[in-house]
C-alpha cells in the first residue's frame, strides 16, 4: 500500500498495516522529518492503542503521566474542578492520561516502524497526481516518481491532496476565527512557582489556556487560544510581537496564568481551522482511497484527540484490512463505517467544548457553578475514554 503523509497518523498507520503484513511505501512531502515544538495530549482511549502496537515503553521514556486536570476560572484563579487522571484513569479505562512533546511522539513512531521492517520511508516526496483503477491506485511524486499499489492512504493534514479522490465537490476547512498562540520550554526557565506537573485549563470570556508536562516532566507546554484573524503568513511573525499581542489579548488573565504568559517570551502562532462533522462514511473512503487523521477530520483542539482519532483511525484500518485482505474495496467501506461516527462525535464536542470554555457574563457564572458541583462528572468523557 501507499500512505501519502508521515505525521502521526501516517506513521501509525505505517506501523499498524506492518504488523498486520501490508507492505508499505510511506512518502512524506517534507525532506527532513522536523516536527515543531509543541506538545499533545493523548487519552486513555489512545494509550492502550499505542500500548498494543507495541510502544509502550518508549512511551514511558519520554512522556509525561500528569496525576490530575484541574480547571480554573483564568480571570479570579478560582480551581474550579478536578479530574483525578493517573492511577485512576489507569484503573477506570486500563490505560493512563498521557502528555508528550509532538516531535518525542513523532520520533517513537519513526523507530517503531523502522524496527518493525516492511515500511519504506521517501522523504521530499510531496503526492501531486492520483489515478484509481478498479485494482488499485496509481501515484506520481513531485520528483516523478511512480508507485502503483492496491490502495492509498491520504494521511496528508488538514490540505490533503488525497481528500479530493475521495469527497466530491470539498469545500475548503473553515476559518475558526481563533488564534492558537503555543510555547514550549523547559520547567527550570520558569520561576518555581510556575512548575507544574499537572494539567490546567484556565478559561476566560473568550479565551481559554492550557498548560502540562512533556519531556518526562522537564518541560512545559503551554497552549493560549484567543479570538481574531491574521493578516498575513503567521508563521512570518516574530516572536516578540506574539508575545506583545497574546498578552494584550489576555489582560484579563490573573495569578499563576498571568505570570505565565509574561514569562514567556517566544510563542509561535497558529489560526485554527477545521472542517463541520463528518456526515456520512463515504468521506472516509472511496473504492481504493481511504482518509485518515486531519486528512478526514480535522477539529478544533479543546477535546485535545486530533492525533489520538488519526491513531485510532490507523488501528481500525489494519483490522479492516487483516479481516478482508483480498477484498479491499470492502475493507475500506467497513473501516469508514466503523470510523465516521465517533470521529464526528469527536469534532462536534471539540466545537462544544470551545463554546462552553469562552463562555462571558451570566452564562460562565452558571458555567463555574456548574463545575464546582459536578466536577470530574462534568470533565470525564467515559464514551471517548473507553475506546471505540
Ligand atoms: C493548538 C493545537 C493543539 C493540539 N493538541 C492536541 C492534543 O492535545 N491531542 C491530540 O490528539 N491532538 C491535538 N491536536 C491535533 C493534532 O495535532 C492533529 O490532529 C494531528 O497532528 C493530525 O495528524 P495527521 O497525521 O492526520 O496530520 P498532520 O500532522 O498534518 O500530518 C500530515 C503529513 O502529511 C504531509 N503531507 C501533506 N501533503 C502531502 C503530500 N501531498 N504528499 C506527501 N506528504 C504530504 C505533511 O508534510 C505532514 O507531515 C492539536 C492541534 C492544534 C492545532
Amino acid at each position: 500500500m501507499v500512505i501519502s503523509g508521515g505525521g502521526i497518523g501516517g506513521l501509525a498507520a505505517a506501523l499498524t498495516c506492518a504488523r498486520v503484513g501490508w507492505k508499505v511505501d510511506l512518502l512524506e512531502q517534507s525532506p527532513v522529518f522536523g516536527e515543531v515544538g509543541a506538545g499533545i495530549q493523548l487519552g486513555p482511549n489512545v494509550v492502550k492503542i499505542l500500548q498494543a502496537m507495541g510502544v509502550g515503553d518508549a512511551l514511558r521514556r519520554v512522556a509525561a503521566f500528569p496525576s490530575h486536570l484541574e480547571v480554573r476560572n483564568a480571570t479570579t484563579t478560582e480551581r474550579l474542578g478536578v479530574l483525578p487522571l493517573g492511577k485512576t484513569a489507569e484503573q477506570r479505562y486500563g490505560a493512563p492520561y498521557v502528555t508528550i512533546a509532538r516531535a518525542d511522539m513523532h520520533s517513537l513512531l519513526l523507530e517503531a516502524v523502522r524496527a518493525h521492517g516492511g515500511v519504506d520511508v521517501h522523504l521530499d516526496s510531496r503526492v501531486i497526481g492520483i489515478t484509481q483503477s478498479e485494482h488499485g491506485a496509481r501515484v506520481e511524486t513531485v520528483q516523478d516518481q511512480v508507485f502503483e499499489a492496491p490502495l492509498l492512504v491520504g494521511a496528508d493534514g488538514l490540505w490533503s491532496t488525497v481528500r479530493k479522490q475521495v469527497v466530491e465537490n470539498d469545500a475548503a476547512p473553515r476559518v475558526t476565527g481563533h488564534l492558537a498562540f503555543r510555547a514550549m520550554l523547559p520547567q527550570s526557565a520558569l520561576p518555581a512557582s510556575l512548575r507544574t506537573q499537572v494539567v490546567t485549563a484556565w478559561l476566560g470570556p473568550d479565551f481559554h489556556a492550557v498548560h502540562y508536562p512533556v519531556h518526562s516532566g522537564e518541560w512545559l507546554n503551554v497552549v493560549c487560544i484567543v479570538h481574531g484573524k491574521v493578516s498575513g503568513d503567521p508563521q512570518s511573525w516574530d516572536h516578540s510581537a506574539n508575545a506583545h499581542e497574546l498578552r494584550s489579548r489576555m489582560s484579563q488573565a490573573r495569578g499563576a496564568l498571568r505570570d505565565l504568559i509574561y514569562a514567556v517570551d517566544q510563542w509561535r502562532l497558529w489560526p485554527l481551522t477545521d472542517r463541520a462533522p463528518m456526515a456520512s462514511a463515504a468521506e472516509h473512503a472511496k473504492g481504493r482511497i481511504a482518509l485518515l487523521g486531519d486528512a478526514a477530520h480535522p477539529m478544533r483542539p479543546y477535546l485535545a484527540q486530533g492525533a489520538g482519532m488519526a491513531i485510532e483511525d490507523a488501528a481500525a484500518l489494519a483490522t479492516c484490512l487483516a479481516e478482508m485482505p483480498d477484498q479491499i474495496p470492502q475493507a475500506l467501506t467497513r473501516y469508514a463505517n466503523m470510523r465516521w461516527q465517533r470521529n464526528a462525535r469527536v469534532q462536534a464536542r471539540a466545537i462544544r467544548n470551545g463554546e462552553i470554555y469562552h463562555l462571558k457574563g451570566l452564562q460562565q457564572v452558571g458555567r463555574d457553578i456548574a463545575l464546582k458541583l459536578l466536577g470530574a462528572r462534568l470533565m470525564d468523557v467515559p464514551w471517548l475514554y473507553n475506546g471505540p
